[in-house]
Parts: structure tokens; sequence; C-alpha cells
């Protein structure tokens, strides 16, 4: 079977606005003198919550959840997490019930996704201060306490194959969308964090043959680090779709470390003025953590010559998280 077919049936749950529209960054290719054409895909406008990544990622976990016949879903991270925000969006609109496990402690402050999470009645717990493998372990606890009340949980990872599906799929969508709208485009762009998105569209790619150079710019981890996360998520993905991918990671995409400083949250120089000068140049906000380091990277790759045509970086949203950030 192709791969666009086994990706088809999947089990799914569509809340996405897709696809995604595309948006040529004409302000950023004058101020660059590029080469080559620029286009943002935008994944912040995915439709649903603040809108972003995670919504793509939401699709198939929630298949999976309502394949297992749960009504509930039960996600764990930080109180501005856009990913249990856009899970409890996700949630909303297919009909689920979600409760949000959070490792901090209540802010007075109703800021950001917290105040969206306020605003969608959101169930949460506030565990206080602790590091995300406790949470973790907290989690499971969480889970049998729902199942004892008589909801049927299910509990989601904030990594995996499964959260990768959704840009394994966005491989799909971008060489359709391309062809149909005559571009050549041959390299992609996107953040490496989790590696949910880097994963999934380095499989994806390699599985459609490589129509795209995929180009992965960490704003955490280094190379040996990211690359595990990339190599577990892909075989938990070959294991879902029965698969095998078949190359080595650094063979299949460029995976480039220089741009993400001192690690997650933490800006470089150039990031924390990205946020500033990229909307002001092309009138769409970023946020500080992810896009402001994946412009950083886009940008300077594209001044020193190293991008051989045309391309386009991932918008992966984060709006809701942006009015924390100052
Ligand atoms: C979570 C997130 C990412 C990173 O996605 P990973 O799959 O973890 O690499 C990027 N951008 C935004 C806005 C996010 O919320």
């Amino acid at each position: 079977m192709r791969f666009e077919e086994v990706m088809a049936g999947l089990p799914r749950e569509k809340v996405a606005c897709l696809p995604t529209p595309l948006t040529r960054l004409t302000n950023e290719e004058n101020y660059l003198h590029a080469a080559h054409g620029m286009y943002l895909k935008r994944d912040d406008l995915t439709g649903i919550g603040a809108g972003g990544n995670k919504v793509r990622c939401m699709e198939y976990i929630l298949g999976a959840a309502k394949a297992e016949g749960c009504d509930t879903i039960l996600v764990s991270g930080g109180a501005q997490s856009n990913f249990c925000s856009l899970a409890a969006a996700c949630a909303a609109h297919a009909g689920l019930k979600c409760v949000i496990l959070h490792n901090s402690d209540e802010p007075a402050e109703r800021q950001g996704n917290v105040l969206l999470n306020d605003i969608m009645g959101v169930e949460r717990i506030w565990m206080g201060a602790c590091d995300s493998s406790i949470r973790e372990q907290h989690a499971f606890e969480v889970l049998e306490q729902l199942k004892q009340r008589g909801d049927k949980p299910y509990l989601i990872r904030g990594f995996g194959g499964i959260n990768a599906l959704g840009y394994a799929n966005a491989i799909i969508e971008m060489k359709e969308q391309f062809t149909a709208m005559g571009l050549d485009i041959r390299h992609v762009f996107a953040p490496g964090g989790n590696a949910g998105i880097a994963s999934g569209l380095i499989y994806g790619n390699a599985l459609l043959d490589f129509p795209f150079r995929v180009h992965i710019i960490s704003v955490e981890d280094d190379e040996t680090v990211l690359c595990e996360h990339i190599h577990s998520a892909i075989a938990e993905m070959e294991e879902i779709t029965g698969m095998p991918f078949a190359h080595e990671i650094m063979d299949a995409a460029d995976i480039v470390v220089r741009y993400r400083g001192e690690g997650w949250g933490i800006n470089t120089p150039e990031s924390a003025q990205m946020v500033f000068d990229f909307t002001r140049r092309e009138g769409i906000h970023i946020e500080n953590i992810y896009n402001a380091k994946l412009l950083v990277g886009y940008e300077d790759m594209i001044r020193r010559g190293e991008v051989d045509g045309d391309s386009v970086v991932i918008h992966t949203g984060g709006f809701g998280s942006l009015f924390a950030q100052f």
C-alpha cells in the first residue's frame, strides 16, 4: 500500500482547518536579498484554540482515544503549555472532556494559556513545581482517580510516535498544496523541541521518497539527544503504520543545533530580537521559544546562501503563550 493510503486509514479526529495557508515572505526576501522564494506555512492557523502545531498532533491522539472508547483525555505540562491548552480546545471540539495536570502552583495572574484555559473552563490539577518525570508518574495516579469516578480517560504523552503522525501527514499535504499552486519548493524548515514535528516530517518525507530537504533547527537539545528523540518516535510510527523508515536520520535530514543557545526557553540575543523584527517586517506574530530561534536559523542559512532553492518555514503557532512571555 502507498504511504498516503496507510495514513488515510489511521484513526483520526479531523479538528484542524487544513490545508493551512501558505504566505509568501516578500519583505523577508527583500530584507535578506534572497536568491530564492521564501514562504511561511501557516500552522499558526490550524483553527482551534489559539492554533499551532499541536492541533495536527491532536488529530491522531484524539482518534486513538476515541478508537479505545475513551470519553476524557488527561494531559500534563507547565502552566503555559501550548500542548495542554490545545489539547483542551481540540477535546472540546471533538466532544471529549479534558483534565490538565500542571506541575506548577496555580498562578494568581491569569495570563496567556492559563487565561484561555479559564475561559474554556478546563478542569485542572495544580501539583506544585516539580520536574516532568515526577509529573508523569503522578499522571498515572490521576488516571486511576478518573477511572474511579467513572470517566474513561486516555493518557496523553508529551512525545512519541502518535504525536508525530500529524507532521508525517503535513508532508503529504505540502506536496499536494505546492504542486496545486505550481510551486517548486525544495526545502522545509521546522523547529526541534520534543521532536514530534521533526520526526513526523523526516519520516513522512522519507516515505514519500524525499520531495523535500528537511532542516530541523533545534531549540533545546544537542544532536545526539535530538536524534535519539527522533529515532524513538520514528520507531513508534513504524509500528503504527507498519512501514519501515530504513534510513539514517543524519542522511535523511539536516539537523541544525547551532542556534539553540543555552537551550529551551532561554533566548539568544538574536532570538530575543526576532520576536520584534519578524513581526514588524511581516505583520505576523511569533512567540519567543520556538519560532524565534527557528527564524533566526532560517534567515541566517538563507543569508549565507546555504539554501539552494525555494523554501518554506513552518510557523508552529504558540500565540497563547506569547502573552505570558514578557
Ligand atoms: C510544542 C511546540 C513546538 C515543538 O514541537 P515538538 O514537536 O516538541 O518539537 C514548536 N512550536 C510551538 C509553538 C510549540 O508549542
